[in-house]
């Protein structure tokens, strides 16, 4: 296995991760995802993490008035906080 790019994102897939969980992959590159995921633990961590992540941030009320340093800490806690803007990406 090689070790290329961050660790966050060894294989490079972070960005169709980030649409795959938004539903927004083209079907055809879901299914090469699920192939790939169903090899690459690495995948299924950042998937995992980031669906839990996402539906957190979903949780909070639309326009929350928390504080930005309170939201990088909440992103931060959970070690995702290069995917903030991937997940705010909307
Ligand atoms: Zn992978």
């Amino acid at each position: 296995m090689t070790q290329t790019g961050h660790a966050t994102d060894p294989c490079g897939h972070l960005h169709e991760l980030s649409e795959f969980i938004d539903g927004e992959l083209a079907p055809e590159l879901c299914a090469e995802l699920e192939q790939h995921m169903a090899g690459c633990n690495n995948c299924r961590v950042v998937v995992d993490t980031l669906r839990r992540t996402v539906s957190l941030y979903r949780t909070l009320p639309a326009d929350p008035d928390l504080p930005p340093d309170v939201e990088e800490r909440l992103w931060r806690s959970f070690d995702m906080g290069e995917l903030l803007p991937l997940a705010k990406g909307k």
